[in-house]
Parts: structure tokens; C-alpha cells; sequence
């Protein structure tokens, strides 16, 4: 070859390997688009998975679902409208790894929230906002200190509340615009607090006392509105929870607790101030023998209920309330598969009463 044929074909040469290399990059940025599409196509599809956020905080956990094209909202069972952020998850749904389409959105319960759903409704039917007048003939005697026994009791109505529902619901209270939707509750929660009033029922009526609950079956539903009916009917009025976080105590409406529609915060239900004394010596007289603490309601932002501005929050079922009113979180490890705990929760709330009604 002449040098200039080497030259040229030298040339040639350097020449196919550019148009092979170039041909090499084409071929990645092509490959590298169509995997990005293939992924945006996925996400947009119904591939995302729901993360796991059980554990994590409540706004840890709001970042990394929206950051994801999710919603995250507070189970509607749960009264939570106070400071949330911090709270951890407790539990979650869709469960981690499930498959998820944009903007759908994951339900998460927190920890040391108590449930709002099973709460009575108010009834604002009722006039009788005096603690212990609806249902209950004046007993013949008030406390005197040597009559300290039961007999005090007979005629008194007490309205029991097992908490939560066999389904959830979601419905909005037409006269005060609060979501009234009730919940299952925690596991095993609704046929332990079911087993639980019954032997509450059985030892009050033991006692003397007159007993409603507020559902027929431990399955049934019932409203927070459809309970607070039944519980203004009575005396006073007793929920019974348990929380699977170990949240317990003995909790009542704080002085001037009120909540309202998210959507129109102008609309306040407040607590009435003599449901709120009241309540407050109801829940002293039961957190003895049950030895629990009193504590405030919750509250909760849950199923578009808000707590309006310059009140504290507290459960929707307790501004339904035209009686003294309390929510027992129990300790789990006494009432849940536990029927001879269920007894001695059963007979304690029996000694509250009687120390309440002892002196209202
Ligand atoms: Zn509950």
C-alpha cells in the first residue's frame, strides 16, 4: 500500500469506529428514554405501592405518601384534631407494598388518639341538659354520709356505649354539619366492648340501676348521632374502648371543647358547661377503681370535623352530649379475650357510678 492508501484507510477505519460509538450512545439515550417512559407510564398506571409508614411519624409519613402522588388521611374513627404531627403510626391502609394508582389515598391510624366514632351523637332535641334529669326519677335519697349503700341507685338510667360498628359510615349530622360516621375500632375492640357492656349492664341492673346501651348487637351500626339519642336519654353516659397502642384513661370533654364542619369552622358545637363539670366528676369517680387516669377528650380532625378556633378539641360524640359523658380507653390486657377482667372492669365502673351518683 502507498502511504496514502494507509492514510485513507487509516482514516476509514477511525471513521467506523466514530459511527459505531455513535451508534452504541444512540442506541443507551434511546433505551434510557423508553425506561423513563415505561416508568412514568407505570406510576401513572397503577404501579405505585403504597410505602410501609406504620412506625413513622404522622408527618414523616404525610411527606413520603405525597411525595409519591398519594393522599394520607387519619382514619375517620379516630379523633385527632389536635397536634398530630408527631404521632406515630400505629397502623396502616392499603398495607405496605400494595398497589396503588395516583392520588389515591392511604388510611392511617395514630397512636394515643382515642377513636371519635363510637361516641355518641348529641341530640339537641333534648332540653334536658342537666346531668342527671332525662331519664332518671330523682333518686329518694342523695348521699348522706351513713347511707353510703347501693339502694341510692334504683331508677337511675345509664346509658353504656360499646364502642365502634360492625361497619364504617360516614354521614354528616344535619344539625351541626359533624361527620357522625362510626368505625370498626381496634382489633378485636368491637365484640370485646360488646362482651364488656354486657356484664357492665348486668352488674348495674344488679345494683339498681336502669341500663341502655346504644346498639342492639355487638355488629350493629351506629352512629355518633344515633348514640348521643340514646345517651341523652340517660343520666349519664359511659363508652367503652380499649386502644391497641396502650393509651388508656378516663377521658371527658374539656371546659368549652367544641368542634365543627372542617368546611365551615364558623359552625361550633360546643360543649355545654354543665355537661362539662359534670362529666369531669364523672370521670374522678370512675378513673379510681378503674385506676386510670383522667384525661381530655382527643379531639380529632377526622372525616371533615375540625376544631374551631379558641376552643380546645374534643370527641364529636361529646359535643353531641346533653349529659355528663366519658370515654374509658381500658387497659387492653384486662378487657380484650379476658372475661374474668371483663368482671372486674364491669364491677369497678359499677363503683364509680355509685360514687358519682352518690353526689349528683
Ligand atoms: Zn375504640
Amino acid at each position: 500500500m502507498t502511504r496514502t492508501s494507509l492514510r485513507a484507510d487509516r482514516a476509514k477505519k477511525r471513521g467506523r469506529l466514530r459511527n459505531t460509538l455513535l451508534l452504541v450512545a444512540c442506541i443507551l439515550v434511546m433505551g434510557g428514554v423508553a425506561a423513563g417512559v415505561i416508568v412514568l407510564l407505570t406510576m401513572s398506571s397503577g404501579g405505585l405501592k403504597v410505602p410501609k409508614l406504620v412506625g413513622m411519624k404522622y408527618d414523616d409519613a404525610k411527606k413520603q405518601v405525597e411525595s409519591r402522588g398519594l393522599f394520607i388521611q387519619i382514619d375517620p374513627m379516630q379523633d385527632s384534631s389536635g397536634e398530630v404531627g408527631k404521632l406515630k403510626i400505629k397502623l396502616q391502609d392499603p398495607k405496605p407494598g400494595a398497589s396503588a394508582e395516583a392520588n389515591d389515598t392511604v388510611t392511617v391510624q395514630l397512636t394515643g388518639l382515642h377513636e371519635s366514632s363510637k361516641y355518641s351523637g348529641e341530640s339537641n332535641d333534648k332540653l334536658d341538659v342537666a346531668p342527671s334529669s332525662s331519664a332518671a326519677p330523682a333518686p329518694a335519697q342523695e348521699s348522706q354520709p351513713g347511707a353510703a349503700v347501693q339502694p341510692a341507685q334504683a331508677s337511675r338510667v345509664v346509658c353504656i356505649d360499646p364502642g365502634h360498628s360492625g361497619r364504617s359510615g360516614s354521614e354528616i349530622d344535619p344539625a351541626t354539619g359533624l361527620n357522625v360516621g362510626d368505625n370498626g375500632g381496634a382489633s378485636g375492640e368491637l365484640s370485646n366492648m360488646w362482651d364488656l357492656a354486657q356484664k357492665t349492664k348486668a352488674a348495674l341492673e344488679g345494683a339498681g340501676y336502669t341500663v341502655r346501651l346504644t346498639k342492639d348487637s355487638a355488629d350493629a351500626y351506629s352512629s355518633l348521632r344515633a348514640r348521643a339519642d340514646v345517651g341523652n336519654q340517660c343520666a349519664a353516659v359511659v363508652r367503652l374502648h380499649y386502644d391497641d397502642t396502650g393509651y388508656t384513661g378516663v377521658m371527658r370533654p374539656p371546659a368549652g371543647g367544641a368542634r365543627c364542619p372542617q368546611s365551615d369552622p364558623g359552625r361550633a358545637t360546643v360543649v355545654d358547661a354543665g355537661v362539662t363539670s359534670a362529666s369531669d366528676s364523672l370521670a374522678r369517680a370512675l378513673a379510681g377503681p378503674l385506676g386510670l387516669q383522667v384525661r381530655d377528650d382527643t379531639g380529632g380532625t377526622s372525616l371533615g370535623n375540625g376544631t374551631p378556633a379558641g376552643h380546645p378539641t374534643c370527641l364529636v360524640g361529646s359535643a353531641l352530649s346533653r349529659v355528663p359523658v366519658v370515654c374509658i380507653e381500658n387497659k387492653m390486657s384486662l378487657v380484650r379475650d379476658n372475661p374474668g377482667g371483663q368482671d372486674q372492669v364491669a364491677s369497678q365502673i359499677v363503683a364509680g357510678l355509685n360514687a358519682y351518683f352518690q353526689s349528683h
